[in-house]
């Protein structure tokens, strides 16, 4: 998927709205009350965002994308994006999550415990819809794609500019 530089810059302006940061703050802090109250096992932190030796792809919008952009400490450069590519994990894991306070709300919801009461399905459900009217009330264009293939796109814009 091409993701054009005017696009990215639309989604980071929408995403230093009011209505964007108190959107996701509520979400962040229903997410983490769902989670104490589900109490999901987590074995080995960090494990799922190998995301080649575990079976799992992280999935996000560009709305989403530019929020944790915007917030990080330190951006990746495409090189560091395409090297993640190739060893299969995040970007940002080192050890663990090394951008633990600002990851994206799948990052939160995802647990490779068991949810045989589909808990985190239902929750991820709801949010992306949150997200989804998120866009349409911000009006900017939606998209849904593989986080390093955005945080590719968002270095790569973050290169030309
Ligand atoms: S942002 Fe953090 S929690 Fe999310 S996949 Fe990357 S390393 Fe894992």
């Amino acid at each position: 998927m091409v993701i054009e530089p005017a696009l990215i810059a639309r989604w980071r302006a929408a995403a230093a709205s009011s209505d964007a940061q108190s959107t996701i703050a509520r979400l962040h802090d229903e997410i983490a009350a769902q989670v104490r109250a589900q109490r999901p096992l987590c074995v080995s932190s960090g494990r799922c965002c190998g995301f080649e030796a575990h079976g799992h792809r992280l999935y996000l919008t560009g709305l989403e994308t530019a929020w944790t952009w915007a917030r990080l400490a330190c951006q990746p450069c495409v090189n560091d994006v395409e090297a993640a590519i190739t060893a299969g994990t995040c970007p940002f894991l080192a050890g663990g999550c090394s951008v633990h306070g600002v990851r994206p709300p799948g990052c939160r919801i995802y647990f490779c415990d068991r949810d045989p009461a589909g808990w985190q399905s239902a929750l991820a459900e709801r949010c992306h819809q949150e997200v989804r009217s998120l866009h349409d009330r911000l009006d900017v264009p939606y998209r849904y794609a593989e986080w390093r293939s955005l945080l590719a796109a968002f270095a790569a814009a973050e290169a030309a500019s």
